[in-house]
């Protein structure tokens, strides 16, 4: 097992910078999903760990050790990609047999170990087809396996489940998550994907513009987000806005519109405020929506059945909510 530490790393291509001011630690054994919006620095950082890409500032190290200048086969470093990056020609057992090869591990070993990872990996019975007889899902846990074969220090993820189905793709998340713990090898996994980065990191870093928005657990993140942009990028349906004005009466503190009184859980955030414009965030799970009082000033503008609950969008003047109610 191995840390991965950035230290006020600093990348650009040419006038673009891709990577601003980075620093944070992955902890031996951590999965660590690094997410954030197209461009914003996800496989840069990834180029940076394996040593494709090289930082203009700032230090990356490795287990504690200055990786600069390091080449990228002695950083005990292995990818797994989108696309797969199969050999078409090559079947799944010599897919997942290369890394060993390329180690000079004996004939019967390498025999062993394949049939093993792809005993862990469903993939038994197809060790003899190429690459193109396979659906997605099973070429990526080719890819997947001739990423364990390699017994790396680290995991590298980039996006590795963007070509998949929903379903497949949730499958394929516990699989990822499963195999992580049970070689208890650190991940450091890039995606967009919100949902990915809250059911699979132990921690989560968010990206925007190349810049740290947010370092935290996905709970911590979730319902303490440190700022706009990790509370709407995180959760869906989003979090809902309400921008409003704080009205002090009586010693109550209301948000005016829509004319809520704020719990205390909201008013100890505010601090010495009770005057003045705020937004205020508020998950949909938080807003309860009841049909059919009639004397409610919101307006239904969509509900949907979702089975054990159901979605609602409701407006009043020019603000809009998401919330959910009980299925009827
Ligand atoms: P995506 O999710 O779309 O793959 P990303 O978050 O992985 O995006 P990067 O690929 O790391 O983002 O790119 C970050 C920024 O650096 C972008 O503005 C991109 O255009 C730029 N960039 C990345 N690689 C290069 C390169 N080799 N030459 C020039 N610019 C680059």
């Amino acid at each position: 097992m191995a840390s991965v530490t950035f230290e006020r790393v600093d990348k650009s291509f040419g006038t673009t910078p891709a990577l601003r001011d980075i620093s944070f630690e992955a902890g031996s054994g951590e999965f660590l999903v690094i997410v954030g919006p197209s461009g914003c620095g996800k496989s840069t950082l990834l180029r940076l760990v394996t040593g494709l890409e090289s930082p203009d500032a700032g230090r990356i190290l490795i287990d504690g050790v200055d990786v600069r200048g390091m080449p990228p086969k002695n950083r005990g470093c292995a990818m797994v990609f989108q696309s797969y990056a199969l050999y078409p020609h090559w079947s799944v057992f010599d897919n997942i047999a290369f890394p060993l090869r390329i180690r000079r591990v004996p004939k019967g070993r390498i025999a062993e170990r394949v049939r093993g990872i792809a005993g862990s990996l469903k993939l038994s019975a197809h060790l003899d087809k190429r690459p193109k007889a396979l659906s997605g899902g099973e070429r990526q846990r080719v890819a997947l396996g001739r990423a364990i074969a390699a017994d790396p220090q680290i995991f590298l993820f980039d996006e590795p489940l963007s070509n998949l189905d929903a379903p497949l793709r949730a499958g394929m998340r516990a699989e990822i998550v499963a195999r992580q713990r049970e070689l208890r090898r650190t991940a450091l996994y890039v995606t967009h994907d919100q949902t990915e980065a809250l059911t699979m990191g132990d921690r989560i870093l968010v990206l925007d513009a190349g810049r740290i928005m947010g370092d935290g657990t996905p709970q911590d993140l979730y319902h303490d987000p440190p700022n706009r942009f990790v509370a709407t990028f995180l959760g869906r349906p989003a979090i809902n806005l309400v921008r409003g004005r704080l009205e002090s009466i009586n010693g109550t503190i209301r948000l005016e519109p829509p004319g809520w009184a704020l719990p205390p859980s909201v008013t100890d955030r505010l601090g010495a405020r009770t005057a003045g414009v705020v937004e205020i965030g508020v998950r949909p799970e938080h807003i309860v929506v009841q049909e059919g009082t009639g004397l409610s000033p919101w307006r239904v503008t969509a509900r949907e059945f979702l089975g054990e609950k159901i979605q609602y969008t409701v407006v009043r003047a020019d603000c809009t909510l998401i919330g959910f109610g009980p299925h009827e």
